[in-house]
């Protein structure tokens, strides 16, 4: 008899099991190659066919951002073409690129001129984002002639277009185009009916709906310890966690580092951070303000939270900052500091 009942408990497990596998189907999960970094969609209680269809539109959609505001390549889009417009002479600018442009200098200006959306000469010279990467600084005279036009206030909006007014005066949406797309991508899934998603651009996300009920959880790099984590988000509804970090695109130099977030007042790689996230409701915002979070150091922290955001900020020192609302754990994001159990 005891052997039948643990028979009959065994039995009772395993429907459970099966139970539980199909109210709770596996995320379908797809990677791809876009904007240079591997971007990964996350998508869970959701049809998988649905699922795979609503992926490919919006991986489609982000290369299509790609396309329309890179200003590296040689396939022509309306950022380049500004780019090389005579200066002074105006340019009427697409529609999507016209907003975007309009939103990066409102940050640019919100931001004291930390974030810029004019640095593409300086930019195009330190050749971060080139297929050859560089090896050392470039000549201090290049540099100098490059930033004498790239200044956010010499982008001119006329009735005839948009003029910029000094021969290095060039756009460069490196800064918040991932964001964008990001958010695009997350538009295109939820026209496909998807309620529950990340999409995850190299650790720069935006998450909709929960995990199976629950908080999706976040680990944020450690930025000098590639395997570990500096502590947890727990997130759920709809939210964007944007990082910008000096680890990604560097060299060293005479034993310093040299990165690709430029200081707009120098043209010099920013020295205030290691790494800055900005948690906000969309991530174009968070990716425009994590770089200008970046470059303003520990004393942006009171701005970001002037502007309804959230933010965890390593400074040069490696020391961890976090606005306050997050370390309270105020719902719906809960920041956990790794080593504390969440
Ligand atoms: P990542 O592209 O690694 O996610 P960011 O979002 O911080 O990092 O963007 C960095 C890119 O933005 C640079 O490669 C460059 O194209 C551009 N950029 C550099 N400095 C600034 C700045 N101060 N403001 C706006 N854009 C910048
Ligand atoms: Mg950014």
């Amino acid at each position: 008899l005891p052997f039948l009942r643990r028979l009959r408990r065994a039995g009772l497990a395993a429907a459970l099991l099966l139970a539980a596998c199909t109210s709770a189907p596996e995320d379908v999960r797809e990677s791809r190659f876009i904007m240079g970094t591997l971007v990964t969609f996350t998508v869970s209680d959701t049809p998988r066919q649905q699922a795979l269809a609503a992926i490919k539109a919006a991986a489609d959609e982000m290369q299509r951002i790609q396309n329309t505001f890179t200003i590296y390549g040689d396939t022509p889009n309306a950022v380049k073409a500004f780019n090389h417009q005579p200066p002074g002479r105006p340019m009427p600018l697409p529609a999507e690129v016209d907003a975007l442009l309009q939103t990066s200098l409102a940050i640019a200006r919100a931001s004291g001129g930390a974030f810029s959306p004019a640095l593409g000469a300086p930019d195009l010279l330190w050749g971060f984002s080139l297929p050859d990467a560089p090896h050392a600084p470039p000549p201090a005279r290049a540099l100098t002639r490059a930033m004498q036009g790239a200044d956010w206030r010499l982008l001119a909006h006329t009735p005839q277009g948009w003029v910029r007014q000094h021969a290095s005066t060039q756009l460069d949406f490196g800064g918040i185009a991932k964001g964008y797309a990001i958010d695009r991508a997350i538009a295109v899934l939820r026209q496909h009916g998807v309620r529950h998603a990340i999409v995850d651009a190299g650790g720069d996300m935006r998450l909709i709906g929960s995990h199976h009920g629950r908080p999706w959880r976040i680990g944020i790099r450690h930025p000098r310890r590639k395997t570990t984590v500096l502590g947890w988000l727990e997130a759920q509804g709809d939210i964007a966690i944007v990082t910008s970090g000096d680890y990604e695109r560097f060299f060293i130099w005479h034993g310093k580092r040299w990165h690709h977030i430029l200081d707009p007042s120098t043209g010099q790689p920013a020295r205030r951070a290691m790494s800055a996230t900005v948690i906000a409701s969309d991530a174009t915002r968070a990716d425009a303000w994590s770089t200008a979070l970046f470059v303003l150091g520990a004393e942006g922290l009171p701005l970001i939270r002037q502007n309804g955001m959230r933010a965890v900020l390593v400074d040069a020192a490696g020391r961890v900052h976090a606005t306050p609302d997050l370390q309270g754990g105020v719902s719906p994001v809960a920041f956990h500091p790794a080593g504390e159990n969440p």
